[in-house]
């Protein structure tokens, strides 16, 4: 059900919350936030509420909106049936059978799921990875769908999910030219709440010569870049970062996913470029052969990695789970291979947090808008119960968040000041709608032959 008689807008002030503002200039206290014309106005022990309305922000705590820098946005109608799956498998039923069945419509829907359940989740900021690029017509219902959602987004703009050896593999097509529309007609403006970015292939997925025409393009159009590298057995055969460096190629502009089998010279590189990563922990620790989450590894050479959540075919499609999993694949690996975990740099509650916050903004280029408690970005965040069963007493805000989260306990979010959750329910007025059309579009997908690689 949704409520709308109550829904504050216009200046509120959060009263008395745990404030976890992930600034370093501010860092976490207990006081109040101001939220005005969009952005975050004031921040201090006690504030001035005149003109306000009051939000209790008593035994909870507030903090900036997570951001996933990397997921699939448009799977939500087959979320949840690929559990244990390996790429060969996600790769047989995603991008074989599935993506190529896959209509405008069915794009929209599955986009505006996704786009709701991470809004739901306390994701802000929603950097949308889209390979799904089947025609124009489903490049705009991806984009239409992020717009109408209300989350803040970087549309990443893949590759076609139809003819999959062209594309992936060491294909040899180039990035589709279709990029230059959608930069000219949809996405022109970089301060609009959607905006756009490319998401490329990379050596490891085409050849350095292909990743090196479509950064030109990318790089024309003045838009940032992702990649997947240090995937599974490709890493160490094609080495992503490596080539590209070698290349002379690397850039502030580049986030690059998983750098799960990335070697050691490798993300020396991508520090010294300014570069930055995005760890899909859940994802890489259920995914056989991908590799481990490469969160001790980034901060051995000074990269502090942004979190994301990859596919919901796969995995929960929140921050909280992506914590949890970092937490988990450090614990496993001290247990396995101690020699090299013993190496490598710890991190706490607070670290992830940073990771899942401040972090993502960086690594969507988004740092200057969002991604921490400061007066003038932004008025993206999240209050989240601390004195829930599951968290009280919350001796430590952070530690229980990290610990014990979930969206359950996410009872109000704002991007941009406007508020999308409120008393613990989405605002969105067409929910029931997205449910219907989902189901609708996932059993026409499921119903599909399987088609084999
Ligand atoms: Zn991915």
């Amino acid at each position: 059900m949704t409520m709308t008689s109550d829904i504050p807008g216009g200046r509120i002030l959060i009263r008395g919350a745990r404030i976890l503002t992930q600034d370093p200039k501010l860092g976490e206290f207990t006081g109040d936030i101001i939220v005005d014309g969009g952005v975050i106005a004031e921040i201090g022990p006690k504030l001035d509420d005149t003109g306000a309305t009051v939000i209790d922000g008593t035994d909870r705590a507030v903090l900036p909106g997570f951001v996933d820098t990397h997921r699939h946005t448009w799977q939500g109608a087959v979320r949840q049936t690929g559990i244990g799956w390996d790429f060969p498998s996600y790769r047989q039923h995603i991008q074989l059978t599935w993506g190529p069945e896959y209509t405008p419509d069915d794009v929209y829907w599955g986009n505006l799921l996704g786009a709701l359940n991470a809004l739901d989740a306390g994701i802000t900021t929603l950097r949308d990875e889209s390979h799904i690029q089947n025609s124009p017509a489903h490049t705009d219902q991806a984009i239409t769908a992020l717009q109408d959602s209300g989350i803040r987004a970087a549309f990443a703009y893949g590759w076609p999910s139809i003819d999959s050896n062209t594309w992936m593999l060491r294909g040899e097509a180039t990035h589709p030219e279709d990029i230059r529309r959608v930069r000219s007609d949809l996405l022109a403006d970089d301060n609009a709440l959607v905006t756009l970015q490319a998401m490329l292939r990379g050596p490891e997925l085409s050849t350095t010569e292909v990743s090196a025409k479509d950064l030109g393009l990318a790089r024309e159009l003045g838009i940032r870049s992702s990649m997947h590298v240090g995937n599974g057995v490709w890493g160490p055969m094609f080495r992503g970062i490596g080539s590209l460096g070698e290349a002379g190629l690397l850039g502030d502009d580049l986030l690059f996913i998983h750098c799960c089998t990335s070697d050691d010279d490798e993300l020396k590189m991508l520090a010294d470029s300014g570069g930055t990563a995005s760890v899909a922990a859940a994802l890489e620790a259920v995914m056989p052969g991908l590799g481990a989450p490469a969160t001790g590894r980034l901060l051995k050479f000074g990269i502090r990695p942004s979190f994301s959540i990859d596919t919901e075919a796969t995995v929960a499609g929140d921050m909280f789970n992506v914590m949890r999993a970092a937490i988990a694949a450090r614990g496993v690996g001290l247990s396995l291979l101690p020699e090299v975990y013993d190496d490598l740099p710890s991190f706490t509650p607070a670290d992830l947090l940073e990771f899942a916050t401040l972090q993502g903004a960086r690594a969507t280029g988004l740092d200057g808008r969002t991604g921490s408690l400061t007066v003038g970005k932004a008025a993206d965040l999240i209050v989240i119960r601390l004195h829930d069963l599951a968290t009280q007493p919350a001796t430590d805000a952070a530690a229980s968040i990290v610990g014990a989260g979930s969206p359950a306990l996410v009872e109000t979010v704002l991007v941009a000041g406007e508020v999308k959750k409120w008393k613990g329910a989405l605002t969105h007025p067409s929910l029931a709608t997205v449910r219907a059309r989902v189901e609708e579009s996932r059993d026409r997908l499921l119903a599909t032959p399987l088609v084999d690689g």
